[in-house]
């Protein structure tokens, strides 16, 4: 069983990366944000309430983010693992993601980071922007305060799993191919 969570800013390439671990290990890939834009896109009343904070680049609620993940990771109990990808964002939220996986007999295997400095990732947001047609890409300003609630109240989630010996930092500026490598080094020594 393999419990990891990919870490790092927005526009770090968690996403990219995950699409790769899956084909490698049986993993589950959820993605909060992809739950959320789903959500939205079939106007329910959880899309709605998202949709108010994401558009500012703000966080959702804790207890929505928490009762949304919950209940993903419970309607899939068969897989070898998951690959949690923007979750969890606060201290709040790991404490949470620790006690549902305990109740399971899991816990988190390794947290790994994409380290990615602002400029690079306001400009790959805004380039993925004209294509993707997230409204939370287009808009610099957007974007630069995902990047600061990003260091103001998700970057300390690094530092909770580093008191458990369980972060690892990997230099995500390159090729996709080189950073997938280092990402499959970390977790194949958890395999180990
Ligand atoms: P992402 O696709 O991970 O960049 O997430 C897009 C937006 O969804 C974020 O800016 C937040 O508004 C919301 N979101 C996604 N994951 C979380 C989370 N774990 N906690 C709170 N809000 C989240």
């Amino acid at each position: 069983m393999i419990n990891l969570i990919l870490f790092g800013p927005p526009g770090s390439g968690k996403g990219t990366q995950a699409a790769k671990l899956v084909e490698r290990y049986n993993l589950l890939h959820i993605s909060t944000g992809d739950l959320f834009r789903y959500e939205l896109s079939h106007n329910t009343p959880l899309g709605i309430l998202a949709r108010s904070y994401m558009d500012k680049g703000e966080l959702v609620p804790d207890e929505v983010t928490i009762g949304m993940l919950r209940n993903k990771v419970e309607a899939h109990p068969e897989v070898d693992g998951y690959i949690f990808d923007g979750f969890p964002r606060t201290t709040p939220q790991a404490e949470a993601l620790d006690a549902l996986l305990a109740e399971r007999g899991q816990s988190i295997s390794r947290l790994i980071m994409l380290d990615v400095p602002e400029e690079e990732v306001v400009n790959r947001l805004l380039a993925r922007g004209k294509d993707s047609g997230r409204a939370d890409d287009i808009n610099a300003e957007i974007i630069r305060n995902r990047f600061t609630v990003y260091q103001k109240e998700t970057a300390q989630v690094f530092d909770f799993y580093a008191a458990q010996g369980k972060s690892a930092k990997i230099h995500g500026v390159g090729s996709i191919e080189d950073i997938f490598a280092a990402v499959c080094a970390e977790i194949d020594q958890v395999n180990a």
